[in-house]
């Protein structure tokens, strides 16, 4: 990441909240059209999630303790509660208004971020993508939104208003949520455009609440997990969208992997939440520290590249997809492709940049000619 470059996209160009773009409405559409699932899913835990939006969206209304815990550091205790409420990470960051979504600057409160990191059952990965790991992922996200609640009650038990940043299901996300986990030092970025944890890989959910209550700050962490995705290439090579650029590509000051989210959210909506760059990962499916090891104690290997039980999966309509294989879209699945499926189905059209179909197309080139036009696509 270049901060100053950083710095001056977001002061010149802020990024929206993901649910104002064209490019999740679209997202909506799609899923109207082809998959009930999102309806299911809210309709089987109507009541636990309405209970879950209301406590979110009264947080600043709630009572709080009238005395404070006079300790000068409460970090300690918090991340023990949330051990025990069942996160798997916990890290503390100073509230740094960077990554808040513009419509939102004005509401935000407090200065210090707490981020945690729960698990999602690594049994979910299994059927990816299919109808169950979609619900098992959903459920995972509702029980992470219900401990980010105890969490808001432990801090205002102790005298500390809270204002929750980033709960998933309850429409709360005033935020970007992976810079602060990668702050946090929760994980690093991967190839496939999601935090990896060392303890769950891209296989986990975060949420995040801001206070005023004095908390030390935790630091950012070298995994080593962007050299390894470098070698490793799975998530890039088996997305079946090829949502992915093969390239590194400079995107709004940080040097990645670039998702490009109209074929990313076409195949979500598509194929009941996609998420095979999740599935094939091999940090998510052996644990970073085994992967590493591995990765050493081989001169290099990547632990399950190129094994089934890491790389395949199958996907409706399409087959078992092994390591060599990819489904393909043609004419069957909408007029020439896939990019041309909403179209067809009268989807509105792609809400795609220039910048971001730039850096698709320059990708696309590089693949063909082996051309590179140099890192910067803007
Ligand atoms: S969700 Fe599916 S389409 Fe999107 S990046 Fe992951 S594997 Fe590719
Ligand atoms: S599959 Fe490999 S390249 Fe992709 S995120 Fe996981 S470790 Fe990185």
């Amino acid at each position: 990441m270049n901060p100053r470059e950083v710095l001056q996209y977001i002061s010149a160009s802020p990024e929206p909240d993901f649910h104002n773009t064209v490019v999740f409405r679209r997202l909506a559409l799609w899923r109207e059209r082809y998959d009930a699932l999102q309806g299911e899913a809210e309709e089987e835990f109507r009541s636990e999630l309405e209970e879950l939006r209301r406590a979110v969206a009264s947080d600043l209304e709630q009572e709080v303790a009238p005395d404070r815990d006079p300790g000068p550091d409460l970090a300690p205790q918090v991340k023990e509660r949330a051990s025990r409420l069942g996160f798997a990470m916990t890290g503390v960051v100073r509230f740094d208004r960077k990554w808040v979504s513009p419509e939102y600057r004005k509401h935000v409160r407090f200065n210090n971020l707490v981020v945690a990191l729960s698990e999602v059952p690594a049994a979910a990965m299994d059927s990816v993508p299919s109808r169950e790991s979609y619900l098992a992922a959903f459920r995972a996200e509702l029980a992470s939104g219900k401990r980010a609640l105890a969490m808001g009650d432990f801090l205002r038990g102790k005298g500390y208003p809270v204002q929750y940043v980033y709960v998933p299901l309850a429409g709360r996300s005033l935020a970007l949520v992976h810079p602060y986990a990668v702050e946090a030092g929760l994980g690093q970025m991967g190839a496939n455009g999601q935090l990896l944890s060392p303890v769950e890989g891209s296989r986990s959910t975060l949420v995040m609440l801001s206070t005023d209550a004095p908390m030390s700050y935790d630091k950012p962490v070298d995994y080593g997990i962007n050299r390894l995705c470098e070698e490793c290439r799975i998530c890039v090579e088996r997305c079946p969208g090829r949502a992915l650029s093969e390239v590194k590509v400079n995107w709004r000051g940080v040097h990645k992997h670039k998702i490009n989210s109209d074929r990313c959210l076409s195949m979500v909506a598509r194929y009941s939440g996609c998420n095979v760059c999740t599935k094939v990962c091999p940090v998510q499916k052996y644990g970073l520290a085994e992967v590493m090891d591995h990765y050493r104690g081989s001169g290099g290997q990547v632990l399950g590249k190129g094994a089934e039980e890491l790389e395949g999966y199958a996907m409706d309509g399409k087959g078992f997809q092994g390591p060599a294989r990819r489904p393909r879209f043609g004419v069957a699945d909408g007029a020439k492709g896939f990019m041309a499926m909403a179209d067809k189905w009268g989807v509105p059209v792609p809400s795609t940049s220039a910048s971001e179909a730039r850096a698709y197309w320059v990708g696309r080139r590089v693949r063909k000619t082996g051309k590179n036009d140099g890192a910067t696509m803007m």
